[in-house]
């Protein structure tokens, strides 16, 4: 590591400041909620720089945590620890990386594609860790694992003895800690070509530098592995596919066709290198470059059907000021999508979006059947949920902190 960015580090963690919580705001911090909001401190003791280490108090003194100083943020500081006496220290984020490797290990099967870090779950605000593989592709969101990020790279190529290190910090969410946007190679030498991995017996492959995130969505394993086995001998619609991931595991499960929509021209391409990775014919799939609204129009008024049906959109709501408009396009496509249904078809959908909760997204399917059956002249038809889903094991969410849980779904089926 630079000398002169451990010297550095080591000065800003010498020194010793205080955040002042207002009288009443304490609560939710002593009850493990990791961030500690502007709006809840009443003064800041001494003059962090941004990611210094310093130490949450009450209003009266006493102690609470310790934590990563965002001056930019309104996310004002991410709790580290909540002992007094555990040391920021590089051994501190190597256990925390040890711990979340190990339990990866035992929990994830069938895959080389894993979140080894997810964030708050792990004890680690702002780090975003995922392996492909033998390559490591790190976000680093907030100014805590930005300063600590030498460190971090150091622990994750010691524990996981990968041979690539890429970084895609260039998620929106760095602005708003002030941070600019950086990727590249950290470690070892990329070929360029896409890497190789597995999953459930699907192969896929992954550009880790011009992907998506950090080029593939994990999230969704479980998910991809229930279509797979309910796809079989089905007529299958996968809207907003991306690179295909739905398309690819229903495919592999028997899907009498797979029909995929999506308006990035560059993630159809990768999606069709994949099918010959795969060995699959062109024929029982269709790849469309075009927007997912019309198509589900379109498709409507040429009264086509579909056994299977995923809807798996972008964020429509990046924050709570955009959540009425995202609940309006949610509704809109949902609805479509379920008259699109043949009797017993099912519906896979999804929202990513952080800012809508399980449950409004639940109410909002519920209105999405109420119009689908208001069009319907079928006295007979009706819709059940089958199940509620989320993302893989390797996304876990801390209970004190239901904000981590950004992805939800609800398998439905058309009666
Ligand atoms: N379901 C995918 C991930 C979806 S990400 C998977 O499992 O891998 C969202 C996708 O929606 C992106 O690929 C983006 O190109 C696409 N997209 C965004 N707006 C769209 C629109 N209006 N019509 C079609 N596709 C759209």
């Amino acid at each position: 590591m630079h000398i002169l960015v451990q010297r550095q580090r080591a000065q800003i963690n010498k020194m010793n400041f205080n955040i002042v919580l207002e009288a009443g705001k304490e609560r939710p911090i002593i009850r493990r909620h990791p961030w500690v909001y502007s709006s809840a401190i009443k003064r800041v003791e001494g003059k962090p720089k941004p990611g210094a280490t310093v130490q949450i108090l009450a209003h009266d003194g006493r102690w609470i945590a310790k934590a990563a100083y965002s001056p930019e943020s309104k996310i004002r500081a991410r709790v580290w620890s909540w002992q007094e006496s555990e040391a920021i220290d590089h051994a501190f984020f190597k256990r925390k990386i040890a711990k979340a490797i190990e339990y990866r290990r035992d929990w994830v099967k069938n895959t080389n594609a894993i979140r080894l870090i997810a964030g708050e779950a792990d004890g680690l605000p702002g780090l975003i860790v995922d392996q492909y593989d033998q390559t490591i592709v790190c976000q680093f969101l907030s100014t805590g694992v930005e300063l600590w990020r030498d460190a971090i790279i150091a622990s994750l190529l010691e524990q996981t003895q990968c041979t690539l290190i890429v970084e895609r910090s260039d998620a929106a969410v760095r602005s708003r800690e002030g941070l600019q946007e950086r990727t590249g190679i950290l470690h070892g030498t990329h070929s360029g070509e896409l890497i190789a991995v597995h999953e459930n017996g699907v192969q896929y492959g992954i550009d880790v530098l011009g992907g998506h995130k950090t080029g593939f969505y994990i999230d969704q394993r479980d998910n991809r592995k229930m279509v797979s086995e309910l796809a079989t001998n089905r007529r299958v619609l996968n809207m907003f596919c991306y690179t295909g991931g739905f398309s690819l595991a229903a495919l592999k499960g028997g899907a009498k066709s797979v029909m995929s929509v999506d308006s990035s021209g560059d993630a159809l391409q990768l999606a069709q290198r994949q099918m010959s990775m795969n060995g699959f014919s062109e024929e029982r799939a269709s790849w469309h470059d075009a927007d997912a609204f019309a198509t589900l129009t379109t498709l409507r008024n040429a009264k086509e059907k579909f056994d299977l049906i995923v809807l798996d959109p972008p964020k429509f709501a990046p924050s709570v000021q955009h959540l009425e408009r995202a609940l309006r396009a949610y509704k809109e496509i949902n609805r479509a999508a379920l008259q699109l249904l043949n009797p017993e078809g099912l519906l896979f959908t999804f929202s990513c979006s952080g800012a809508v909760s399980p449950e409004r997204f639940e109410e909002t399917l519920a209105s999405s059947v109420s119009e689908a059956l208001g069009h319907m002249q079928d006295p007979s038809a009706n819709y059940r949920i089958i199940r509620r889903l989320s993302a893989g094991l390797d996304h876990p969410v801390l209970a004190s902190f239901p904000e981590g849980e950004y992805l939800k779904g609800l398998l439905l089926q058309r009666l």
